[in-house]
Protein backbone atom coordinates (compact mmCIF):
# COMPACT_ATOMS: atom_id res chain seq x y z
CA UNK A 1 0.00 0.00 0.00
CA UNK A 2 0.97 3.43 -1.07
CA UNK A 3 -0.43 6.03 1.19
CA UNK A 4 0.01 10.23 0.77
CA UNK A 5 -0.41 12.19 3.39
CA UNK A 6 -1.10 16.10 2.77
CA UNK A 7 -1.49 18.13 5.79
CA UNK A 8 -2.80 21.56 5.01
CA UNK A 9 -2.13 25.08 6.41
CA UNK A 10 -5.75 26.69 6.05
CA UNK A 11 -3.62 29.93 5.85
CA UNK A 12 -3.28 30.65 9.63
CA UNK A 13 -6.59 28.77 10.38
CA UNK A 14 -4.32 25.69 11.19
CA UNK A 15 -0.70 26.56 10.67
CA UNK A 16 -1.42 29.15 13.41
CA UNK A 17 -1.64 26.67 16.25
CA UNK A 18 -0.51 23.14 14.63
CA UNK A 19 3.05 22.65 13.35
CA UNK A 20 2.04 21.20 9.76
CA UNK A 21 5.46 20.68 8.72
CA UNK A 22 6.40 18.51 11.35
CA UNK A 23 2.73 16.15 10.97
CA UNK A 24 3.70 15.60 7.86
CA UNK A 25 7.40 14.66 8.48
CA UNK A 26 5.91 12.50 11.35
CA UNK A 27 3.43 11.35 8.92
CA UNK A 28 6.24 10.38 6.55
CA UNK A 29 7.99 7.22 9.35
CA UNK A 30 4.09 5.49 9.11
CA UNK A 31 3.46 2.11 7.58
CA UNK A 32 2.82 2.43 3.77
CA UNK A 33 3.65 6.16 3.71
CA UNK A 34 4.92 6.76 0.62
CA UNK A 35 4.61 10.68 0.98
CA UNK A 36 4.07 13.48 3.35
CA UNK A 37 3.39 16.94 2.64
CA UNK A 38 2.35 20.29 3.94
CA UNK A 39 0.54 22.86 2.27
CA UNK A 40 -0.91 26.41 2.34
CA UNK A 41 -4.22 25.59 0.54
CA UNK A 42 -4.98 22.07 -0.09
CA UNK A 43 -8.57 22.99 -1.38
CA UNK A 44 -6.63 25.17 -4.29
CA UNK A 45 -6.13 23.81 -7.93
CA UNK A 46 -2.26 23.90 -7.12
CA UNK A 47 -3.08 21.32 -4.08
CA UNK A 48 -5.57 18.99 -5.60
CA UNK A 49 -3.20 19.13 -8.66
CA UNK A 50 -0.34 18.47 -6.13
CA UNK A 51 -1.99 15.43 -4.85
CA UNK A 52 -2.80 14.12 -8.67
CA UNK A 53 0.48 14.45 -9.80
CA UNK A 54 1.57 12.15 -6.70
CA UNK A 55 -0.61 9.97 -7.42
CA UNK A 56 0.54 9.05 -10.73
CA UNK A 57 4.24 10.07 -10.54
CA UNK A 58 4.36 7.80 -6.70
CA UNK A 59 1.62 5.24 -7.78
CA UNK A 60 0.39 5.76 -4.41
CA UNK A 61 -3.08 3.81 -3.84
CA UNK A 62 -4.90 5.53 -0.63
CA UNK A 63 -4.91 9.56 0.26
CA UNK A 64 -5.28 11.52 3.46
CA UNK A 65 -5.71 14.77 3.53
CA UNK A 66 -5.24 16.38 7.12
CA UNK A 67 -7.69 19.69 6.90
CA UNK A 68 -10.80 20.91 7.89
CA UNK A 69 -14.29 19.38 7.90
CA UNK A 70 -15.20 16.16 5.38
CA UNK A 71 -18.74 17.87 5.48
CA UNK A 72 -16.48 21.20 3.48
CA UNK A 73 -13.89 19.16 1.35
CA UNK A 74 -14.29 15.71 1.35
CA UNK A 75 -16.42 15.69 -2.14
CA UNK A 76 -13.86 18.23 -3.67
CA UNK A 77 -11.08 15.81 -2.94
CA UNK A 78 -12.84 12.58 -3.88
CA UNK A 79 -13.43 14.57 -7.17
CA UNK A 80 -9.84 14.84 -7.63
CA UNK A 81 -8.72 11.60 -6.95
CA UNK A 82 -11.10 10.13 -9.31
CA UNK A 83 -9.59 12.22 -11.68
CA UNK A 84 -6.12 11.06 -11.18
CA UNK A 85 -8.16 7.22 -11.83
CA UNK A 86 -7.85 5.89 -8.27
CA UNK A 87 -11.41 4.76 -6.69
CA UNK A 88 -13.19 7.94 -4.97
CA UNK A 89 -13.49 6.02 -1.61
CA UNK A 90 -9.56 5.71 -1.33
CA UNK A 91 -9.61 8.80 0.39
CA UNK A 92 -10.00 10.12 4.12
CA UNK A 93 -10.61 13.48 5.34
CA UNK A 94 -8.80 13.89 9.42
CA UNK A 95 -10.06 17.03 10.72
CA UNK A 96 -7.78 19.05 12.23
CA UNK A 97 -9.17 22.02 12.11
CA UNK A 98 -12.76 22.29 13.52
CA UNK A 99 -11.50 19.27 15.91
CA UNK A 100 -7.85 20.51 16.58
CA UNK A 101 -6.70 24.13 15.43
CA UNK A 102 -10.06 25.56 16.43
CA UNK A 103 -10.52 24.23 19.69
CA UNK A 104 -6.87 24.58 21.30
CA UNK A 105 -4.52 27.16 21.56
CA UNK A 106 -1.36 25.00 23.49
CA UNK A 107 0.83 24.04 19.51
CA UNK A 108 2.60 21.52 21.04
CA UNK A 109 -0.43 19.85 22.21
CA UNK A 110 -2.37 20.59 19.41
CA UNK A 111 0.06 19.05 17.53
CA UNK A 112 -0.17 16.13 19.27
CA UNK A 113 -3.01 15.62 18.52
CA UNK A 114 -3.05 15.97 14.74
CA UNK A 115 -0.89 13.76 14.74
CA UNK A 116 -3.06 11.43 16.33
CA UNK A 117 -5.73 12.33 14.22
CA UNK A 118 -3.19 11.73 11.17
CA UNK A 119 -2.32 8.26 12.43
CA UNK A 120 -6.05 7.51 12.82
CA UNK A 121 -6.69 8.07 9.46
CA UNK A 122 -3.88 6.33 8.15
CA UNK A 123 -5.08 3.16 10.00
CA UNK A 124 -8.16 3.60 8.93
CA UNK A 125 -7.72 4.38 5.36
CA UNK A 126 -6.25 0.89 4.72
CA UNK A 127 -9.29 -0.78 5.08
CA UNK A 128 -11.05 0.98 3.07
CA UNK A 129 -12.33 -0.33 -0.57
CA UNK A 130 -13.09 0.89 -3.44
CA UNK A 131 -16.95 1.53 -4.01
CA UNK A 132 -19.04 2.60 -7.30
CA UNK A 133 -21.83 4.25 -6.39
CA UNK A 134 -25.16 2.84 -7.61
CA UNK A 135 -28.45 4.31 -8.86
CA UNK A 136 -31.39 2.78 -8.72
CA UNK A 137 -35.14 3.44 -9.17
CA UNK A 138 -37.67 4.21 -6.07
CA UNK A 139 -41.39 4.73 -5.67
CA UNK A 140 -41.41 8.80 -4.98
CA UNK A 141 -44.89 8.70 -3.97
CA UNK A 142 -44.55 9.24 -0.12
CA UNK A 143 -46.55 8.13 3.02
CA UNK A 144 -46.68 10.11 6.17
CA UNK A 145 -48.37 8.64 9.16
CA UNK A 146 -49.92 11.23 11.64
CA UNK A 147 -51.15 14.10 10.46
CA UNK A 148 -50.10 15.68 13.60
CA UNK A 149 -48.07 19.51 13.10
CA UNK A 150 -45.18 17.72 11.92
CA UNK A 151 -46.96 15.27 9.73
CA UNK A 152 -48.90 18.37 8.13
CA UNK A 153 -45.09 20.26 7.53
CA UNK A 154 -43.41 17.16 6.30
CA UNK A 155 -46.13 16.44 3.78
CA UNK A 156 -46.19 19.83 2.83
CA UNK A 157 -42.67 20.26 2.03
CA UNK A 158 -42.72 16.85 0.07
CA UNK A 159 -46.00 18.18 -2.02
CA UNK A 160 -43.39 21.05 -2.48
CA UNK A 161 -40.70 19.73 -3.64
CA UNK A 162 -42.71 17.80 -6.31
CA UNK A 163 -43.26 14.65 -5.02
CA UNK A 164 -46.80 13.19 -4.34
CA UNK A 165 -47.49 12.22 -0.71
CA UNK A 166 -50.19 10.07 1.41
CA UNK A 167 -51.27 11.63 4.71
CA UNK A 168 -53.13 9.27 7.04
CA UNK A 169 -54.65 10.01 10.10
CA UNK A 170 -56.39 7.42 12.41
CA UNK A 171 -58.57 10.10 14.07
CA UNK A 172 -61.22 11.71 12.42
CA UNK A 173 -59.83 15.19 11.95
CA UNK A 174 -56.08 16.42 11.47
CA UNK A 175 -53.99 19.19 13.48
CA UNK A 176 -53.61 16.68 16.15
CA UNK A 177 -53.18 18.29 19.83
CA UNK A 178 -52.16 21.66 18.24
CA UNK A 179 -55.86 21.57 17.20
CA UNK A 180 -57.29 21.40 20.09
CA UNK A 181 -55.67 24.75 21.33
CA UNK A 182 -58.05 27.75 21.29
CA UNK A 183 -55.75 30.67 20.81
CA UNK A 184 -51.42 30.69 20.86
CA UNK A 185 -49.00 32.44 21.25
CA UNK A 186 -47.89 35.43 20.44
CA UNK A 187 -50.82 36.14 18.06
CA UNK A 188 -53.49 34.42 19.92
CA UNK A 189 -54.41 33.24 16.29
CA UNK A 190 -56.90 30.17 16.69
CA UNK A 191 -54.50 26.91 15.77
CA UNK A 192 -56.62 25.46 13.69
S1 LIG B 1 -8.79 22.31 2.46
FE1 LIG B 1 -10.00 23.07 4.16
S2 LIG B 1 -8.46 23.54 5.70
FE2 LIG B 1 -7.37 23.45 3.74
S3 LIG B 1 -7.38 25.55 2.89
FE3 LIG B 1 -9.16 24.50 2.09
S4 LIG B 1 -10.80 25.09 3.53
FE4 LIG B 1 -8.84 25.46 4.59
Amino acid sequence: MRIGVYVCHCGNNIAGVVDCEGVAEWAKALDGVAVGRDYEFMCSSLGQEMIKDDIRDHGLDRVIVAACTPRMHEPTFQRAVGEAGLNPYFFEQANIREQCSWVHEDKAKATEKSKALVGAAVSRVRHHQALRPNIVSIEPATLVVGAGITGIQAALELADANYPVYLVEREPCIGGHMAQLDETFPTLDCSA
